[in-house]
């Protein structure tokens, strides 16, 4: 899958990060450009669309929430796939469920986001436009729709049913005593180099794709310790409103973890560094994993030099229960230093 991707200026600041969301789906970026001004009716502009078409690629992805109008429009202007970061995002999520419940969760939510797509485009199926998109090609929308809705039903009730499973599985788990360590932050902080440095398990790491995607839970021994360290989706910037349950569902197992390890990105401006350590904290209370021991890992210390106003700032914006270790996940350095104070956390529980 060839994808040509749209980044309006509002992520100009995290374009890395951005295409790095992109990656993790689809390899193939063919190209892409960041776009200012917004047309109400196609989001790109007709000189924009005109450019697009001549380009070879095989799906558009726009980081930005496209309205069903925009997008379907887009769809016959460009006659090609595509998708919005909404959509996009539903899809990382879907691959990082950690459980059948969460799954069902972002299924759900993506239900509810793509219906009034569907509904949109029924409208220019009667005309014979828009053949395949979203998948509809061999049902026609109309049938979809339906299917669609019967759908909703069936993964409403089946999340219902879920959740009393799941409260004896939690339970099952717990007596089943490892402990949990889980790696959270910001998309490309290092969360899988982190894992992998840890794990000395040797899996490809970003930009390539498919990094988090394969099963990310390890068993790591130290010491007379042994504990279950998780690499999760962890943050992503700016997530819309209507999928907000669907990524806290993703986060399910930091809730149940005993220790947090919160890895953050020091090459990056200090108040970068600040409002997504204040962000994650935010999210974390939220999910109800507020108070739960953590360690601040101040990652990739090989391209800047840690200094002391830095670990100052951040002591200030961090818990009792918290602590601070800068690393380098690509060289090595301090991974066992990190190893020694999960090991001390875990066993002063
Ligand atoms: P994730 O999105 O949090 O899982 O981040 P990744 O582990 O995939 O890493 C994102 C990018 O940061 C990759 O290009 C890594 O090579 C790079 N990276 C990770 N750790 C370090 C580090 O210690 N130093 C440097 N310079 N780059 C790093
Ligand atoms: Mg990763």
């Amino acid at each position: 899958m060839r994808v040509y991707v749209v980044i309006p200026k509002k992520y100009n600041r995290f374009l890395e990060e951005e295409l790095a969301l992109v990656r993790t789906i689809y390899r193939d970026i063919v190209g892409y450009e960041v776009v200012g001004g917004r047309n109400n009716k196609t989001y790109l502009s007709t000189r924009k669309i005109e450019k697009l078409r001549a380009l070879e690629f095989n799906k558009l992805v726009v980081m930005d929430r496209l309205r069903p109008p925009q997008l379907i429009n887009l769809v016959r202007e460009i006659k090609r796939d595509v998708i919005d970061r909404v959509l996009l995002i539903l899809e990382i999520f879907a691959i990082h469920a950690g459980s059948r419940e969460a799954l069902l969760q972002i299924e759900l939510a993506k239900l509810k986001y793509t219906l009034p797509l569907v509904k949109e485009a029924i409208r220019y199926a009667k005309l014979g436009e828009l053949h395949g998109f979203l998948g509809a090609g061999r049902y026609g929308y109309e049938k979809y729709y339906l299917m669609l809705k019967k759908k909703e039903v069936r993964l409403r009730r089946e999340t219902e049913n879920l959740r009393l499973v799941r409260e004896i599985q939690r339970r099952a788990r717990r007596e089943l005593g490892l402990p949990h360590v889980v790696i959270v932050g910001y998309t490309c902080a290092g969360k899988t180099s982190l894992f992998n440095a840890i794990t000395k398990l040797a899996r490809p790491i970003g930009p390539e794709p498919f990094t988090t995607l394969t099963p990310k839970a390890f068993r790591v021994n130290y010491k007379d310790t042994n504990f279950i360290l998780i690499d999760t989706v962890g943050f992503i910037r700016d997530i819309p409103p209507e999928i907000i349950e669907a990524f806290y569902a993703t986060l399910e197992e930091v809730v149940e973890s005993d220790l947090i390890i919160n890895i953050v990105d020091i090459s990056k401006p200090i108040h970068s560094i600040v409002e997504e350590i204040n962000t994650s904290r935010e999210i974390l209370r939220k999910i109800g994993a507020h108070g739960k021991p953590a360690i601040y890992v101040l990652n990739k210390i090989d391209k800047i030099p840690v200094n002391t106003n830095l670990l100052e700032e951040i002591n200030k914006h961090i818990g009792d229960n918290e602590e601070i270790i800068p690393v380098s996940c690509i060289r090595g350095v301090n991974i066992d230093l990190l190893l020694e104070k999960i090991y001390v956390k875990l066993n002063r529980r």
